[in-house]
């Protein structure tokens, strides 16, 4: 019968445990969830208002969102795609 109680109290103190594991965890990820949503929000070039990241223009002053910065690989490519294109046809009008 002691036993038992015994048992029964180590039982209580895990789920405890388990309960204060599970809302630290609930809490973290809360925190988590509130720095991605930081991390979302752009600032208007024109007021330097705070928008959220769903809108589309300043909530200030309708500025468009200012488009997001690409690595400068991306940029490249797409220059020397067109200027691939832009010689050949300039190529096809000399022939032309
Ligand atoms: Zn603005």
């Amino acid at each position: 019968m002691s036993r038992k109680q015994v048992l029964k109290g180590i039982v209580d103190k895990g789920k405890a445990e388990e309960a204060q594991r599970k809302k630290e965890e609930r809490e973290r990820k809360k925190k988590e969830k509130e720095n991605n949503t930081n991390a979302g929000k752009w600032n208007c070039v024109v007021c330097t208002f705070e928008n959220t990241k769903a809108k589309k223009k300043c909530q200030m002053c309708q500025a468009p969102k200012p488009a997001p910065k690409r690595v400068a690989d991306d940029d490249a490519g797409s220059v020397s795609s067109k200027r691939i294109r832009t010689s050949g046809g300039g190529t096809l009008a000399e022939l032309n």
